[in-house]
């Protein structure tokens, strides 16, 4: 059976999910209180309805329990972002992920029990960080507190340098996970590939490990 999904505020990020998990094949319920953005969906959702999720006679009635997963995305109104994630889990829905506003709406999230906390504007406002503060690093995802994934430019310095020759795993503790060259993404690349300029090189490790390797590079 399809995985059902509902999506509670229809802004950028919750559009975007319903859009997402619409494209995926998912079944997605959209909700939203303002009209506008509902009919907005109507075509796109599998079901797009008007309500207010405050209003818990409303949330009960869209059988919102029966529901496998419900991402709150509601934006500025925090309050009812917190009575509404409140009343999915008295309702015992089974997984709730929120959108978080800011780090004390998230501390009231988690104290709620919601599942997963997503912190949209700040992780992205993170990444883009990385990016401009080195040359070279173009993407940025991190794994923990202490290690990170990376998509560093290999430039024009190390073109014609093997991946076995460039031994990062025992200078730097990091591998190399996969190679993007242009439209074409070599996961798991062999030893003896040898690096082109504008290769982007994807790597994994601990973030001073990465660090000490950006700082090596150019
Ligand atoms: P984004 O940044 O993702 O565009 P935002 O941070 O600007 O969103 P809002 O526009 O404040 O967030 O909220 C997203 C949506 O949530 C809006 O379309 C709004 O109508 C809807 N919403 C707000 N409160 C409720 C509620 N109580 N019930 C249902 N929908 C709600
Ligand atoms: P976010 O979604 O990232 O929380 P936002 O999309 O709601 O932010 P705003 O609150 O409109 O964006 O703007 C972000 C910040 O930019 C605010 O602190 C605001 O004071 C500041 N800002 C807006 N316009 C100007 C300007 N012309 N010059 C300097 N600062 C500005
Ligand atoms: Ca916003």
């Amino acid at each position: 059976m399809k995985k059902q999904f509902a999506v509670i505020g229809l802004g950028r990020f919750g559009g975007s999910i319903c859009k997402s998990l619409v494209e995926e094949g998912m079944e997605v319920l959209a909700i939203d209180e303002n009209e506008e953005k509902v009919n907005e969906f109507a075509s796109l959702a599998t079901q797009a309805v008007i309500a207010d999720t405050t209003d818990e006679k409303a949330l009960r009635g869209l059988g919102i329990r029966n529901f496998d997963h419900v991402i709150v995305a509601i934006g500025d109104n925090i309050q009812a972002s917190i009575l509404t994630t409140l009343m999915l889990v008295e309702m015992n829905v089974k997984h709730i992920t929120v959108k978080a506003q800011n780090d004390y709406h998230e501390k009231v999230l988690n104290r709620l029990g919601a599942d997963e906390i997503v912190h949209p504007e700040r992780d992205i406002g993170i990444r883009i960080a990385h990016s401009v503060v080195s040359k070279n690093v173009l993407d940025y995802l991190e794994l923990s507190d202490e290690y990170s994934i990376v998509e560093l430019g290999a430039g024009t310095t190390l073109h014609g340098e093997t991946i076995v020759g460039l031994d990062l795993r025992a200078k730097y503790g990091c591998n190399i996970l996969a190679v993007k060259r242009g439209d074409n993404i070599h996961v798991s690349p062999r030893p003896e590939e040898k690096i082109a300029n504008g290769d982007i090189l994807i790597v994994i490790g601990a973030d001073d490990d990465i660090n000490r390797l950006e700082n090596q590079w150019i």
